[in-house]
């Protein structure tokens, strides 16, 4: 099931990347693979992957640099 170049419809749903955008850390190298995972996700069309990259990210706690 690749995706085609042509997307079925066009897209004017809600994007949760913008109105969710959890500020993944730059030093951290799992919210920076999610993000990816997340933006591949999305273009792939799989909302739900998506949100649940989003979440992740969002719980993914590093607290302050110590
Ligand atoms: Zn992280």
């Amino acid at each position: 099931m690749a995706p085609e170049t042509t997307l079925p419809e066009p897209v004017n749903l809600t994007d949760p990347y913008a109105h969710n955008d959890p500020a993944p850390s730059p030093d951290c190298d799992v919210c920076a693979e999610l993000v990816k995972q997340g933006r591949e996700a999305r273009e792939s069309g799989d909302l739900s992957k998506v949100t649940d990259c989003l979440v992740e990210i969002s719980r993914h706690s590093h607290g302050r640099r110590t």
